[in-house]
C-alpha cells in the first residue's frame, strides 16, 4: 500500500494514503473507531482486530499515511513524541550503548540522563555537527546514533547522510528525529537513516491540539520489535487523537510551505532591527548551516531564533510583548509562539551546557505560524520597541 502511494507526489499521498474509503459504508474520510474491543465470529476468529492497544483500524490509517510521507515501509503511532522515543530505545538491551548528538530535545535529554541509565544502557553525548566526533565515541557496544537536524532552538545542521555512513561502518543504526523538518523537507531515510521519529505534536499534527508520536523504519524485523514492545509497554494513541493527527497531516504539504516563506520573511526583517545582534536561520546564505541545508533539505523550516543586543532583560521583555505571538511552550502549530529556551524549553540543562549549545539569557525562539506575514512583522517591531514595521 505504502508503495503504492509512493508513485504519487506528497500532496497526493498526504490526503490519500491509508485513507481508502472505510469497509462498512464507504465512508469517504477515517472514521473514529472509538472501541476497545471487536466482536470474534467465532472463539479465536476474528477480523484482525481484538483489541484497541494492539490494534486499531483509525490509528492504522494515521501508521499508513506517515510511512508513505517519510517513503518507508512501516509507521508505529505512539501517544507522545516520547513515548515513540522510547519505544526505540526499547529496541536495546542492559550493556547496549549510544552515541547522542548532545544538541537534543531537552525531555530527550532527560530520558537518556536520567531515566535510561537506570537499566543499564549507556549513553555518550557529542558534537554531531563534527561527524567525526560520533566516529570517535563509536565502541563495540554502540547500538545506535540518535540525532536531530535542524537543531533546537540554534538551527544547527548535522550531516545525515555522514552520520548513517558511521552507523552502517560499525553495525549500528541511525536514529533522526526528523520533528522540526518534517518530511515534506526532508526524508532521512533516504539519506541513511535507519529509523524517524517525531513528536506529530509539532507539525505534523500541526495545530497544537492533540499531543502524539511516531516512528517510521524501512525494515520489517524492526518494525515487529516496535510493534511487540509497544503492545507489551501500552504507549499507543487513542483513536481521536490519532484522528486529529491524521487530520492535520493532511494539510503537512500547505502549512509548511507557508511556515517557510514566513519564516523567511521574519528572518530577513530582525536583520533589519538594531536592537537584535543576531538571527538564526538555515536559509540564510551567512547561517553555518546552509549549503547541508540545501543539500538534504527541500527548504529551512519554520523556526527562527535571535540574540537581542540588549541581552536577558531586553530578551524577557520582548517574549512578553507580543501580542501575536503567545508566549508559549512548543512549535509547529498555525498560531505563532514565542520562547525564551533559557528558562524554559531549555531549563533541563545545566547552565554550561546551555551556554555551550549557543544559547544564552539573550536568545529568544520563535515558531513562526501561518498568520500575515506583515501583521507578524508589525508585532515583532512593537515588541522590540522600535516603530511600527
Ligand atoms: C516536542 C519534541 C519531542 C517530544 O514530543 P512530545 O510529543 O512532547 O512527547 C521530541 N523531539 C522533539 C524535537 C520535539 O520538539
Amino acid at each position: 500500500m505504502a508503495d503504492e502511494s509512493r508513485r504519487t507526489a506528497f500532496e497526493t499521498r498526504a490526503i490519500h494514503a491509508g485513507q481508502e474509503p472505510d469497509e462498512a459504508a464507504a465512508a469517504t474520510i477515517v472514521p473514529v473507531y472509538q472501541t476497545v474491543t471487536y466482536t470474534q465470529d467465532a472463539i479465536g476468529v476474528n477480523r484482525g482486530y481484538e483489541y484497541s492497544r494492539s490494534e486499531n483500524p483509525t490509528r492504522e490509517a494515521l501508521e499508513s499515511c506517515l510511512a508513505s510521507l517519510e517513503e518507508g515501509r512501516f509507521g508505529l503511532a505512539y501517544g507522545s513524541g516520547m513515548a515513540a522515543i522510547t519505544g526505540v530505545v526499547h529496541l536495546l538491551a542492559a550493556g547496549d550503548h549510544v552515541v547522542v548528538a548532545d544538541d537534543l530535545y531537552g525531555g530527550s535529554f532527560r530520558l537518556f540522563s536520567q531515566v535510561m541509565p537506570r537499566f543499564g544502557i549507556r549513553f555518550s553525548f557529542v558534537d554531531a555537527t563534527h561527524p567525526e566526533e560520533i566516529d570517535k565515541a563509536v565502541c563495540e557496544a554502540t547500538r545506535l546514533i540518535w540525532i536531530e537536524s535542524p537543531t533546537n532552538p540554534m538551527l544547527r545542521l548535522v550531516d545525515i547522510a555522514a552520520c548513517g555512513e558511521i552507523a552502517a561502518g560499525h553495525g549500528a543504526r541511525l536514529v533522526v528525529d526528523n520533528t522540526f523538518a518534517t518530511p515534506f523537507l526532508q526524508t532521512p531515510l533516504n539519506l541513511g537513516a535507519h529509523i524517524v521519529v517525531h513528536s506529530t505534536t509539532k507539525y505534523i499534527g500541526g495545530h497544537s491540539d492533540v499531543i502524539g508520536g511516531a516512528v517510521i523504519v524501512d525494515d520489517e524485523e524492526t518494525a515487529e520489535s516496535l510493534r511487540f514492545t509497544r503492545n507489551a509497554t501500552g504507549g499507543v494513541p487513542g483513536p481521536w487523537d490519532a484522528w486529529l493527527t491524521l487530520r492535520g497531516a493532511r494539510t503537512l504539504a500547505l502549512r509548511m510551505s507557508r511556515h517557510q516563506s514566513n519564516a523567511a520573511r521574519v528572518a530577513e526583517f530582525l536583520k533589519s532591527q538594531p536592537g537584535v545582534a543576531r538571527v538564526y536561520y538555515p536559509g540564510l546564505p551567512e547561517h553555518p548551516g546552509f549549503d547541508l541545508a540545501r543539500k538534504q533539505m527541500r527548504g529551512f523550516g519554520g523556526m527562527v531564533t535571535i540574540d537581542l543586543k540588549g541581552g536577558e532583560s531586553a530578551a524577557r521583555r520582548m517574549c512578553e510583548a507580543t501580542e501575536l505571538f503567545a508566549l508559549a511552550e512548543s512549535l509547529g502549530g498555525v498560531e505563532s509562539l514565542i520562547g525564551y529556551p533559557w528558562s524554559m524549553s531549555h531549563a533541563a540543562f545545566s547552565a554550561e551546557e546551555r551556554r555551550r549549545k549557543g544559547i544564552t539569557e539573550a536568545t529568544v525562539r520563535l515558531s513562526v505560524g501561518i498568520e500575515d506575514p506583515d501583521d507578524l512583522c508589525a508585532d515583532l517591531a512593537r515588541a522590540l520597541g522600535s516603530s511600527d514595521a
